[in-house]
């Protein structure tokens, strides 16, 4: 699938220390060591409704890692998917009478948009779940030479007892595990399962939806088979970050581990599991069912500076859930322009120790609010005055441009 446009970025004069995260799998904030170029997945969306706040947080997140990895000198691959085919997909394409395939490539470009506006570095493969079939059909076949698959019907099964390590990734205990897999797409009511948990890998054809041949009749993968399949032809195994919200480790991240786990036994699916907190907004999680969505897209369409968009995200930490509010877009429009003023001057505040300073905070869990105070106390020092260092307004412009992305 086509990506987006790569923004330029600027090479920064010193290197960043190693890039720390915190890893949902060991509950402990581990030193990425990535062994030639760094590795990243990341969950992408299901095109059949507008980039929210919560999506843009999310690929912001990853975005600081790629920037921390490249500016501590290595080489990055990224890799994201769409999940062009789903159930959400095709519901929503039925209730407002649009062809399915029209509304996710309309959904998508709209995703390329907004990205682009944010200044988000694309991935290098950009893969949906449509085009990656036959990789899902290799894998699965993988999986049954290992006894892991099932039938149900038409439909094939994982059996999650098949991975030794099943429930590392998300720490949950079962009856957590069972309600969550109900919330999130699961089916553990499903008469004909050998465990409630195990989850779908080829739904068989339904009338009215999509098919496609396979050697286990026509139909479509499951979601989390799709995320597994293409990161181990991409990335192959162990590799460094699988990102996403804190709404995919259970079931999502746990079952595209624990397949492609079994269909690889001895090596692990990822070494680190990252996630975003949730954005909330009128006191709730940002949520389609709730009807309470900010759009990226809305936004811009209402001349709203997308830098001041980034900003705003760059202000909270990755890891806890918050609330947008219009207050704060405001503030990051306000600031942006002291921001600016600040640049144009040429001269400013010594400009080395903020570089160090948002380097360091970069690495260090991808600390963002920690590294836009460490600009704004340059700002604020600058338009009050200092202009100590010659060249400051060029250091600082291309060290947020680099490490936070923010282009002004
Ligand atoms: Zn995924």
């Amino acid at each position: 699938m086509r990506t987006w446009s790569t923004p330029h970025v600027p090479v920064l004069p010193v290197a960043g220390p190693p890039v720390s995260l915190f890893d949902a799998r060991s509950g402990a904030l581990v030193e990425t060591r990535p062994e030639g170029p760094a590795r990243l997945y990341v969950c992408g969306i299901t095109p059949y409704d507008a980039t929210h706040i919560g999506h843009a947080a999310t690929y912001l997140a990853f975005d600081l890692l790629n920037r921390a990895w490249r500016n501590a000198g290595h080489d990055v691959v990224y890799v994201q998917n769409v999940t062009d085919v789903d159930d959400p997909l095709l519901e929503r394409a039925t209730k407002v009478h649009v062809d399915w395939v029209e509304l996710a490539e309309r959904e998508t470009q709209l995703f390329r948009d907004d990205m682009t506006a944010l200044r988000v570095l694309p991935p290098e493969h950009y893969i949906g779940a449509v085009e990656s079939i036959p990789l899902v059909i290799t894998l699965i076949e993988r999986l049954q030479e290992a006894g892991a698959v099932y039938s149900v019907d038409t439909d094939l099964y994982f059996s999650v007892t098949a991975d030794e390590a099943f429930g590392e990734v998300s720490g949950l205990d079962r009856d957590q595990m069972l309600t969550l897999f109900a919330e999130r797409g699961g089916d553990p009511e499903r008469a004909g399962k050998k465990d409630p948990l195990d989850c779908v890998l080829w739904r068989g054809e339904r009338p009215g939806e999509p098919a496609w041949d396979s050697p286990f009749g026509p139909g479509r993968p499951g979601w989390h088979i799709e995320c597994s399949a293409i990161a181990l032809e991409y990335l192959g195994m162990n590799f460094d970050v699988q990102g996403g919200g804190t709404d995919l480790v259970f079931p999502h991240h746990e079952m595209s581990a624990g397949e492609a786990q079994v269909a690889h036994p001895g090596s692990a699916y990822a070494k680190a599991y990252a996630h975003q907190g949730m954005v909330g907004y009128d006191g709730e999680k940002m949520s389609k069912s709730r009807g309470n969505l900010v759009f990226v897209s809305a936004l811009r369409n209402s001349e709203v500076d997308p830098m001041a968009i980034r900003l705003t995200l760059l202000r909270q930490h990755y890891r806890p859930d918050w609330e947008w509010t219009d207050d704060k877009l405001w503030n990051a429009v306000d600031s942006l322009a002291a921001w600016r003023t600040a640049l144009s001057l040429g001269a400013g505040a010594d400009a080395a120790p903020v570089v160090d300073e948002v380097l360091a905070a970069l690495a260090d869990d991808l600390d963002a609010p920690r590294a836009v105070a460490a600009v704004e106390a340059w700002v604020e020092a600058t338009n009050a005055g200092d202009d100590s260092d010659p060249d400051a307004g060029a250091s600082i412009g291309n060290l947020i441009d680099a490490a936070l992305g923010l282009a002004l």
